[in-house]
């Protein structure tokens, strides 16, 4: 219910100022910061489109299959990120990723579809897709999101297979990081494979899936920007949808995906919302060793993408043709 005391100092308000709105104005632009709005529009019909977060064609011709069949956003989503979930040589997701310090793989991710419906997994050991866990949370459950011990027991009651998801190339490079043991999170360092993806559906819908092993040697029980919803991933099928990658923690501390959205909702272009998430965060924190980038598509089919340091890239797949381009970055 409308509360109605500040109802009324709104409505007297209005009353007092009749050029006043209700309706927050766009907040100014840094528009020396913003150098690429995005020229991206799809020509005529928007028809299916997969965008996601680094070089991953294989997982965007995994989603565009789906689309191409007139499934679902939500399908194509999940088909395409448990490519680099399952593949041992991506070694920020799923099987084969890099464990904790402790040498335990542990695995985030969430995804959500174009009702606003979400679903979430954290912590999750032993299971190879952690999507699909976080797809069944999703359907299966009252709940958004479901941890540890906790979903690795949901997940086996729903079927899901124990595994070791530690590979001997994994382990090997654990074991001569151990030798020092010191962790700093450098930018693009770990040749990120997380997982960020987007997709249009023939019927318009968006939905978005994001999927990692976080950070190389964090300390367990880390949960990083991945799996939370409005930080690693956010969709409003109204307004578009948004992914982020890099280091978990500064994407969290500014809702980062939800602040995307929130800015398309604003008018914003894609690329001008990916950009002022990225400004939002250089303002803010301490970025200079650190890198995030963002990747943003709306319901007309534009799309964006932003980091904070160069070297982060993001794959395009649509009518039938996929490519992988360097996002504009802030530092050069
Ligand atoms: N964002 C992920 C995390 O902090 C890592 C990544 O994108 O590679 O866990």
């Amino acid at each position: 219910m409308v509360n109605r005391r500040r109802f009324l100092t709104l409505s007297s308000l209005a009353g007092l100022f009749p050029s006043f709105s209700f309706r927050s104005p766009q907040s100014p632009v840094d528009k020396a910061a913003i150098t690429h709005p995005s020229t991206n529009a799809l020509p005529a019909s928007i028809g299916p489109l997969v965008i996601s977060t680094w070089k991953q064609p294989k997982a965007n011709a995994a989603a565009q299959a789906v689309l191409d069949k007139g499934g679902r956003a939500l399908e194509a989503v999940e088909a395409g990120v448990r490519v680099p979930e399952a593949d041992p040589n991506d070694m920020s997701v799923g099987y084969g990723g890099r464990p904790d310090r402790d040498g335990h793989v542990t695995l985030d991710a969430c995804i959500m579809d174009e009702k606003g419906n979400a679903g979430s997994v954290t912590f999750l050991e032993h299971i190879m897709h952690p999507i699909s866990v976080a797809r069944a949370v999703m359907e299966k459950t009252p709940h958004v999101m479901l941890s540890g011990e906790g979903a690795l027991n949901f997940a086996l009651s729903q079927g899901f297979k124990k595994e070791n998801l530690l590979t001997p190339k994994a382990e090997k490079e654990w074991r001569e990081w151990l030798k020092t043991a010191k962790y700093k999170p450098i930018a693009n360092i770990e040749r990120h494979d997380t997982i960020g993806m987007l997709a249009i559906d023939g019927q318009g819908n968006i939905s978005g899936a994001c999927t990692t092993s976080g950070l190389a040697y964090k300390m367990r029980g880390r949960v990083g920007d991945s799996p939370i919803i409005g930080a690693g991933l956010f969709v409003d099928n109204e307004i578009g949808g948004a992914c982020a990658t890099g280091l978990g923690e500064l994407v969290m501390r500014t809702c980062g995906s939800f602040l995307v959205v929130e800015l398309m909702r604003q008018g914003r272009t894609p690329q001008q919302a990916c950009e002022e998430a990225a400004l939002r965060i250089v303002k803010k924190q301490d970025y200079k060793d650190i890198q995030v980038g963002f990747i943003a598509v709306n319901r007309q089919g534009e799309y964006g993408a932003y980091s904070i340091q160069p070297g982060f890239n993001y794959t395009v797949s649509q009518q039938k043709k996929t490519q992988v381009t360097d996002a504009k970055s802030y530092l050069k």
